[in-house]
Order: C-alpha cells, then sequence, then structure tokens
C-alpha cells in the first residue's frame, strides 16, 4: 500500500511540474505571436499607379509591370526600369559596395554585359533613393530582384537576438541555479549529518533545487517585454528591436524636431512681405478663401503687381494640393507647401493659369542642406524662369535684384537689411518664415540646370510668414521630461528666432539657456562642443551632419540619447542615437529603416510616452524578479533554518513545487504585465548599464525573504509545539503560499504605497491572487485533496488565523517602504 502512496505522491509531482512547463512555453509563444504583429506593422509599403491613381501598398504585393513612384528618401520595393526622372539618383552600397549615389538617367542602355553600377536606367530593390523623384516599371520582385539574389544567400538571423537584458538575465538564472545548488546541497550535508533519514533529505533537496531555480525567469521577461512592446504600438509608438525598449527607459536626452512633432505640423500664411510693405492674410486652415489686407483694409492698386508674383511663385514651385472634402480643406504633400499655394490663392494667382503658361520644365527638390526649392518653368518667348522658395535669411544672399511695384531693380543694402529685419520680426512672432525669388533664363536642358547654377543671381518677390502652432500636449509632456530628469532639446532646420519662440512657448528654454545655430556648430570642434551642449536648449538651421555631431557630443557625456529623424540624411545620426526614432507619417523609408522606434503620429508626446513605458517595462521585470526571488530565498531560508536547528522539515517535497507553480511564477507573470507605475517618470533616467539587480534589489529580495521566513518559522513553531508535525507542515505550508501571494500587491511599485495602487489596475493579480487563496483553502479543508498535498485537514478558522498572519510580511514590506522613501528625499 505504501507503494501506492508514493505513486501518487510522483504523479502529482510530474503533473505539477509539466503544468509549469507548459505555462513557461504558452509565454513564450504568446510572446512570439505578438511580435510578429509588430514586425507585419513595419513591413516595407511602396506606393505605385493603379488605376490612373497613386496608392500605398504594402511591398509584397507588387507585381512585374507596376508603375512604382519613388522619392528622396524611400527605400525602393522592386527592381524597375526608370521611366521618369527629376533629380533622381539612388545609393546602391548595399548591391555595388559604391556609397556615392547613381544619377538615373531614362536613356535606353545597349551594352549588354553593363554591370549593376552602370544600368542607369534601372532602380533595384533594397537601395535608397538619395534626391529627387522618379517613375520605374517593375521588372522584378521579391527574391528574383537583385538584391533578392544576394539576400537568398543569407538567412534571416534578426529574429532570434537577445536583448542585454534578457543576455544578462540569462547569465544572472545560471549562477542562481549553481547558487542553489550549492545551498541545496548544503542543506542535504548537514541534514544527514543531523540523521534525517537519506531518502527523505534526497527528495527534499531535490524538490528545492527545482523551487529555487528561477525557471520562469526567461518567460517573464519575454513576456514584459513583448507585451509592453504591444501596448507602445496601440500608443502609435513601433519598436523595431525588442533591445531598444530597456535603452529607451534609460533615456536621459531627447533631440526631437521642431515642426510637425513640437507642432501641430498644419500651417497658415498669417503675413507677407512684398516691395517693402507688410500684409497680413486672413482664412482659416488651408482653405483659399481668405483675404490679404493693407493696414487692415483692402490693398492698393499698387501691390497688384508685386502680390501676383509673389502668389505666382508660391504656387509654381509647389507639389502640394489643396482638396476640398466634408471634413473641409485637406491637404497632400508638404504641409510647408500647401500653406504657400492657399496663400499664393488669396494673392490672386491661380494653378491652372500657371500651368498652362508657364508649364514646368524641371524641378530642384527641397533638401535639409540648401534649405529651399526650385522649379524652371518655360515662358512663352522659349525662355525659362526659375522659381525659388526658401530659407530667406540664406536666400537673400543669392539675390542681386528685388522686385518694387515698378518692377525689378537692384537690391541695396538697405533693402537686405529691410527683409532682414522682417523676416526676424515675423520670426520672433514664432511665424516659419519663407522667401520667395525668380530669375529668368535662357533656354537649356533639364540635366545642366543644377542648384548652383541656377539658385543665384536671383530677383527678390518677398517673405511669407505661417502660423503653425505647438501642439497643445506638448507643453505638458516637456514639463513631465523635466520632472522625470530627461531634457529636452529641440533640433529645427528652421530659424533661431522661431525656434527660440516656439521653444519658450513650450518651456523647452530658460533665460539662461541658449539657442545655438548650425554655422556656430561648424566653427568648434568636437570637445568644445562637448562643453557646451549642457546649456544649449535648441538648435537652429542645423542640417542631418550637425544632428549627429549632437548626439556624439550628447554621449560622450555619458547620456543616454534618443533623437528624432524624417529625411534621408538623418539616417547617420538616428543611427548614432541610443534611440533612434523615425516619423512614421511624415518621414522617409530610409529613416525608418535606421530607427529603433517608429511613432505613427510624429508627435513628441507619444516619445515621452515611450519613454515611460520603456521605464515601466523594465521596472515590471524588475518586480517579477524581485517576487520570483524573494520566493525562492524565503523557502530556502525556512528550509535551512530548521535543518540547522535540527528540527523535522517544515515543508515536503509537493509543497515546494505547489508553491512554486501557485505563489512564484503566476503572480510575478501578472506583476510582469502590470501597467506601468506611473511613479516611474518622478526618478531620474537609469544610467546606461546599471544592472537589473543591484545592491538595492538584492536588499529587499533579502528583507523580503527573511520576514517570510520568519514568520513561517514562527507558525511551525507554535502549531508544532501546540500539535502533530502534519498539522505543523499544513500550517507553515499554507502560511507560505498566503504569505508569498499576499506581498505581491504591495510589490507592484517599490515608490507608492500598496493603498495607493488600485486593485483594479490589475485584475489579473486580484484574480489569481484570490484565486489561490481560495484554491489553497479548498485543498486543505478537503479531506482527498489534503492527502493528494500530504497536508492534513484543518478548521477554517485556523486559515482564517493564518490568512491575517500572512498579511504580517506584506506590511513590513510597506513600513519599509514609507520608511525608505522618507531617507530619499
Ligand atoms: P524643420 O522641419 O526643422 O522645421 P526643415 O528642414 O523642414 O526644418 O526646413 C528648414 C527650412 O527649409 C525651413 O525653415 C524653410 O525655410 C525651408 N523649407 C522647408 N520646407 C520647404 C519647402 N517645402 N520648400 C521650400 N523651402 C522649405
Ligand atoms: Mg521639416
Amino acid at each position: 500500500m505504501a507503494w501506492l502512496g508514493d505513486l501518487t505522491d510522483g504523479a502529482v509531482i510530474i503533473a505539477i511540474v509539466v503544468i509549469n512547463a507548459l505555462i513557461g512555453f504558452f509565454q513564450e509563444y504568446h510572446a512570439g505571436k505578438s511580435l510578429d504583429a509588430l514586425r507585419r506593422m513595419t513591413a516595407p509599403r511602396a506606393k505605385v499607379r493603379r488605376e490612373g491613381k497613386s496608392v500605398v501598398i504594402a511591398a509584397a504585393e507588387i507585381v512585374p509591370g507596376d508603375v512604382i513612384e519613388v522619392l528622396a528618401g524611400d527605400v525602393v520595393a522592386a527592381d524597375a526600369r526608370v521611366i521618369k526622372a527629376a533629380g533622381l539618383s539612388c545609393v546602391e552600397s548595399a548591391l555595388t559596395g559604391e556609397s556615392e549615389a547613381v544619377e538615373k538617367i531614362i536613356d535606353t542602355i545597349s551594352d549588354k554585359s553593363a554591370a549593376l553600377g552602370d544600368r542607369k536606367n534601372m532602380l533595384f530593390s533594397g537601395t535608397s533613393v538619395a534626391s529627387g523623384q522618379g517613375h520605374g516599371v517593375v521588372t522584378a520582385t521579391g527574391m528574383s530582384t537583385e538584391m533578392g539574389r544576394v539576400a537568398g544567400l543569407l538567412a534571416e538571423t534578426a529574429d532570434s537576438e537577445e536583448t542585454p537584458l534578457q543576455s544578462r538575465l540569462g547569465a544572472l538564472g545560471r549562477s542562481l541555479v549553481w547558487l542553489s545548488l550549492g545551498i541545496v546541497f548544503l542543506i542535504f550535508v548537514l541534514g544527514s549529518l543531523r540523521g534525517v533519514p537519506m531518502s527523505e533529505m534526497f527528495l527534499s533537496s531535490v524538490s528545492l533545487a527545482v523551487a529555487a531555480v528561477p525557471e520562469g525567469l526567461p518567460a517573464v521577461v519575454t513576456v514584459a517585454l513583448a507585451l509592453g512592446v504591444m501596448r507602445m504600438s496601440r500608443h502609435r509608438a513601433l519598436m523595431r528591436r525588442l533591445s531598444a525598449v530597456e535603452t529607451l527607459g534609460a533615456t536621459g536626452v531627447i533631440c526631437t524636431d521642431k515642426t510637425g512633432t513640437l507642432t501641430v505640423g498644419e500651417m497658415t500664411v498669417r503675413e507677407i512681405y512684398v516691395a517693402g510693405s507688410s500684409f497680413s492674410v486672413t482664412g482659416e486652415g488651408y482653405g483659399p478663401n481668405g483675404e490679404v489686407l493693407f493696414e487692415g483694409r483692402a490693398t492698393e492698386p499698387r501691390h497688384a503687381g508685386p502680390l501676383l508674383e509673389l502668389g505666382n511663385i508660391l504656387i509654381g514651385c509647389n507639389n502640394a494640393e489643396l482638396i476640398l472634402d466634408d471634413g473641409g480643406w485637406r491637404i497632400a504633400g508638404d504641409p510647408t507647401e500647401a500653406a504657400m499655394l492657399s496663400a499664393g490663392h488669396k494673392a490672386g494667382a491661380r494653378r491652372e493659369t500657371i500651368e498652362q503658361n508657364h508649364p514646368k520644365h524641371h524641378e530642384i527638390p527641397f533638401d535639409s542642406i540648401r534649405k529651399r526649392r526650385t522649379v524652371v518653368r518655360l515662358l512663352p518667348d522659349g525662355r525659362l524662369r526659375a522659381q525659388v522658395n526658401g530659407a530667406p535669411d540664406e536666400l537673400v544672399g543669392e539675390c542681386s535684384q528685388i522686385l518694387g511695384d515698378d518692377g525689378p531693380r537692384a537690391i541695396t543694402d538697405e533693402d537686405r537689411r529691410g527683409i532682414l529685419a522682417e523676416n526676424e520680426r515675423m520670426a520672433s512672432g514664432a511665424l516659419r518664415v519663407l522667401g520667395a525669388a525668380y530669375r529668368d533664363l535662357d533656354h537649356a536642358p533639364a540635366h545642366l540646370l543644377s542648384a548652383d547654377v541656377i539658385e543665384r543671381d536671383l530677383v527678390f518677390v518677398g517673405l511669407t510668414g505661417m502660423q503653425d502652432p505647438p501642439r497643445a500636449e506638448a507643453r505638458q509632456s516637456v514639463a513631465e521630461c523635466h520632472s522625470a530628469g530627461v531634457r529636452v532639446v529641440m533640433i529645427t532646420g528652421d530659424q533661431p528666432h522661431t525656434a527660440r519662440a516656439i521653444a519658450s512657448e513650450l518651456g523647452i528654454i530658460s533665460k539662461d539657456e541658449r539657442v545655438m545655430s548650425g554655422v556656430e556648430i561648424s566653427a568648434i570642434p568636437d570637445d568644445e562642443l562637448r562643453e557646451l551642449v549642457p546649456q544649449v536648449a535648441v538648435y537652429a538651421r542645423v542640417t542631418p551632419e550637425h544632428k549627429l555631431r549632437i548626439v556624439r557630443a550628447w554621449q560622450a557625456r555619458g547620456s543616454v540619447v534618443a533623437m528624432t529623424g524624417d529625411g534621408v540624411n538623418d539616417a547617420p545620426a538616428i543611427k548614432a542615437a541610443d534611440i533612434g526614432i523615425a516619423m512614421g507619417r511624415g518621414g522617409t523609408d530610409v529613416a525608418r529603416e535606421a530607427a529603433d522606434m517608429v511613432i505613427t503620429d510624429d508627435n513628441f508626446a507619444t516619445i515621452v510616452r515611450a519613454v515611460e513605458a520603456g521605464r515601466g517595462i523594465f521596472e515590471n521585470i524588475r518586480k517579477s524578479l524581485l517576487h520570483l526571488l524573494a520566493g525562492n530565498a524565503g523557502e530556502i531560508l525556512v528550509m535551512t533554518a530548521c535543518v540547522i536547528a535540527g528540527l523535522p522539515l517544515p515543508l515536503l517535497p509537493v509543497h515546494l513545487l505547489w508553491i512554486n507553480l501557485l505563489t512564484d511564477s503566476l503572480p510575478a507573470l501578472c506583476l510582469a504585465i502590470d501597467p506601468a507605475d506611473p511613479a516611474v517618470m518622478s526618478d531620474k533616467p537609469r544610467a546606461r548599464d546599471k544592472a537589473l539587480a543591484d545592491s538595492s534589489f538584492w536588499r529587499t529580495v533579502a528583507f523580503t525573504g527573511g520576514v517570510v521566513a520568519l514568520v513561517v518559522m514562527a507558525v511551525f513553531l507554535f502549531s508544532l509545539h501546540h500539535g502533530s508535525l502534519d498539522i505543523a507542515r499544513t500550517h507553515a505550508f499554507t502560511a507560505l503560499v498566503f504569505a508569498d501571494v499576499l506581498r505581491a500587491f504591495g510589490g507592484r511599485s517599490r515608490f507608492v504605497p500598496v493603498w495607493r495602487i488600485s486593485l483594479l489596475t490589475n485584475p489579473w493579480l486580484l484574480a489569481i491572487v484570490a484565486s489561490t487563496v481560495a484554491l489553497q483553502t479548498l485543498m486543505i479543508t478537503l479531506p482527498s485533496a489534503a492527502a493528494m498535498l500530504q497536508s492534513v485537514v484543518i478548521p477554517a478558522a485556523d486559515v482564517l488565523v493564518l490568512l491575517l498572519i500572512a498579511f504580517l510580511p506584506a506590511l513590513a514590506l510597506e513600513i519599509r517602504k514609507v520608511l525608505m522613501r522618507r531617507t530619499i528625499p
């Protein structure tokens, strides 16, 4: 008969071990699936022409024969024959090793053996468009492309990437295994010396070893990371690398774009300056209904000519579109250009007239280094007119004439001063100011019309000042960063006055902080920049290369830097940053490919929320780990103490395994998916390499384990004194189960006392703890169940008393929390 008893024992033990393993597997599987879903969300897309319209489709849906449209910053999604090219060039280093961009042409190439790099009328999948725009007819997709052939040889490896945290925890887990085995061996030896029967000692030691090893750890980490990443994606922040999540939480400096990220990115021209006079512009949003007013009244006849000329440039050098639908005026294209389009209309110019009389001949797209855009149009007499829009402070330097009330005349220094003063006045009012100019040229083929040939000797026409209000939520997000010890730095291509005006509205810049311009950055060496960055809150008129230097300077000071970017040229800075952030709406593919995180609403508040989530995820992993290890510490301490004291073992193997399943793994899992502790943003950022399990972590583990062990020992000794060993064991076992699950509530925050955390924000934990308490009560009040756990039936009153006693460790932990809080101001 004794055999039978052992057999059921064995079965129960095996069942518990199997269930444990299944839970681990299920968690891993779930986490893996969430990551797949994420990966799909960030999959490449492409613009193709279908049924006469251009539509954006998943790159995987492109078929040969499709016409794809590419623009500077795109990653080409298929191999294609170029049929239209405007300043189009591609970087094909991934295929050819050549880092210089290749100019694309539409001509036929008859050399059959031309190398890839010489097939200039082809676009290759996976390469990036460095400048310009163009169309191509798809010739090959997927694995049949040139890139596919190369890639086919390489297996995908990125998927199995382990984050630094995971590998560090893996190492921790392994050392814990050895540590536990050591302790178990010690207990075994001590017990045997004390004369406990070998067989009993052996089973107990093995069970203790199983219980002590935190096998739930890898699953808990994966679940915390994957679930956190899923939650972030719901809040419009897509992580492209799992490992970035941990770094994100340590972010100390956020370098952010201004336009569209801190501001709403919806622009409306409010002021115009032409022929020495200032005008105000009425109207709401992008709607072209509004008026240009001179000193609050209708304009005078002498203004008509210059205003119309300005309007012609605003509309002529413009790729945006205004669309009227049910919701009002929408735009397609760049908001800056859309605003100019609307203003040009208000100034009296019409797009149809321009396109009819002066068809487009050539264009030089905007780039963030030139900070302007040019369109060359064909005049009726066969000559050409270049229309230029761009940064006024730099444009003025390229102008040799100015358009006055009666036509162009030579520009004087006084004119220049007037223009710049007006520019500064508008910019100080937080307006984004652009200048407009033109130039007439003799006819020439498009390929001879490069920026440095055309964009000089211009006739200055006027300025437009557009409003782009700061985002309502940005001010609060900036304040949140400040209380979280995170520095916010604004980086913009816009000019210093506009940048400072917006930055002070948002609380980014204080009186004693400064605005630094790109020119100033260029003038100083890296080590000097490193000394200066702490005083600089705003960088204006920067180029992407400056962004890279700013990232490096902060990193050299030991900060973890997050940097946003949208253009092709931003990729190096995004890559260099600890957290590279790309814009999902406004950004380019190249920027997205370089990024660790893509924010889909281009909103600064989303970045801050992501940092908070990153901190929360890190904190959750810490909480889980703490719960697991403190539980193990308690069990080991109780067992060791009893063996040393020569007492009978308080916990039997089946008890240890049961505790392992119920009170350790499940609550730890619930802590891993806890909502981010709001208190995480009241702390300073974590140091870059600070370990998850630092000394304060181990102190808490020891304290928790110690208090739990003390309470369980007391219960055991007390009932051993008053009753049988079986009753004492049941009491100790139950007290441990209760104490372990109850302390999980307080474990949800290391700062906030438990009575200030709502139970309802983590219903899972509440459910798990409640059902554990219920199940445990059931197991020791039903005779057959109690036998299965090698326990005896105890009266309900005992259970109640044990439950009350089990609150003691949780209480001790809360008191400690409050006392610690007091010592750390
Ligand atoms: P940011 O995004 O930081 O505001 P950008 O790099 O977009 O800066 O722009 C820098 C400058 O280039 C602007 O201040 C403006 O003068 C000019 N600019 C921006 N967009 C256009 C455009 N579409 N056409 C002409 N000039 C532009
Ligand atoms: Mg921009």
